[in-house]
């Protein structure tokens, strides 16, 4: 067909068959679809991390629980750890919550509504799944495929009322066939070509249909709305040590970095807490402090530290020199560096 007659889907295969990226949890174009175990867990990897992150991680997941199988029997504590530096703790909670609840259904829907039913697999991640595990039409939408295709479109109207406008459009262009290698050449095209700052429109197999290009102004859209500030927070963390080994404590499941091994930590509170809910009575003294942006709130915390006494029998006593081996999570691996600055 004359290139001027290709419909954007048809434009768009036709430049991932020839510039497809090559990740562990895909398979090539025109190939059979991936192992629906490798697709699950990479979009539940993928949320709100980048590719580049993922992919260690997702290696050493893979050779260690190949399957939904082997990850429902994994002890819970270690499901936790091997997630420490991925963020958003919930997700590893739901990921196994969700691999038990697969391997008792004996295997992972292959529907939206299906999905959906799953812990921790909203909208996006079904769809995901549902096109390029199971070849199933299914309008895709991520961050990449928002700003895409808001600039195809020239979606004038503000970001997040425009995320229906956004599906409405991307709907509009989603083909029949080929749905998951539609969805991977969309995330392609935004994360290399349609990038968020100097988009390489002159490089754009989908030129001719952007709107935006036409007007010149790529880097306007999506349109975002005015941000809100996040609150600050504030805390203590404690590193409490006696004979080379330090104090750990599990977090309550319920809540922030819920699960997780820690340092011990006060309360959040929206001034400086101060030796509030320290482990025990001592003299702590402070040595720095650590920030760190959740989702809703800043958090800066103070670290202090003590000595103590062989009274102090609560938690666990983890070696100082085998630290990196406890799996903490990014907050208490900062607090860790600033302890290791003053030595
Ligand atoms: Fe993005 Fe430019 Fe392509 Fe439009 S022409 S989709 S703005 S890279």
């Amino acid at each position: 067909m004359d290139a001027k007659h290709l419909s954007v889907a048809e434009r768009l295969l036709d430049w991932y068959d020839r510039h497809h990226r090559s990740l562990p949890w895909r398979s090539p174009p025109g190939t059979p679809p991936p192992d629906p175990y490798r697709v699950w867990l990479s979009e539940v990897m993928l949320q709100q991390t980048q590719v580049a992150s993922v992919r260690p991680y997702f290696e050493a997941w893979t050779a260690r629980w190949p399957s939904f199988a082997a990850l429902a029997a994994a002890d819970d504590a270690d499901v936790m750890a091997a997630w420490a530096g991925l963020g958003y703790y919930a997700r590893a909670r739901n990921l196994l919550a969700c691999a038990r609840a697969v391997a008792a259904l004996g295997a992972l829907p292959d529907s939206e509504a299906g999905l959906r039913a799953l812990p921790g697999i909203g909208d996006y991640t079904a769809a995901a799944i549902a096109a390029i595990a199971f070849g199933r039409r299914a309008v895709v939408v991520d961050a990449n495929v928002e700003r895409v295709v808001s600039r195809l479109f020239a979606i004038a109207e503000p970001l997040p009322a425009a995320r229906a406008a956004i599906r409405a459009a991307t709907d509009t262009i989603t083909p029949d066939d080929r749905a998951g290698d539609f969805a991977q050449a969309m995330m392609d095209l935004g994360s290399t070509v349609c990038t968020v700052r100097n988009p390489r429109c002159l490089l754009c197999s989908l030129r001719d249909d952007c709107v935006a290009f036409q007007t010149a102004a790529p880097e306007a859209f999506p349109v975002k709305a005015a941000k809100k500030a996040k609150p600050q927070r504030h805390g203590t963390l404690f590193w409490a040590e006696r004979d080379g080994r330090v104090l750990l404590v599990r977090r309550p499941d319920k809540g922030l970095l819920g699960g997780m091994r820690a340092l011990p930590t006060g309360p959040w509170s929206d001034s400086d807490p101060g030796t509030e809910g320290a482990p025990f009575s001592a003299d702590w003294r402070a040595i720095g402090l650590v920030r760190h942006g959740f989702t809703h709130f800043d958090l800066a915390c103070t670290v202090m530290v003590a000595d103590a006494g062989d009274d102090v029998a609560q938690g666990e006593w983890w070696p100082v020199a085998k630290i990196a081996d406890a799996g903490l999570p990014t907050l208490f691996a900062r607090a860790i560096a600033v302890v290791e600055g003053m030595r």
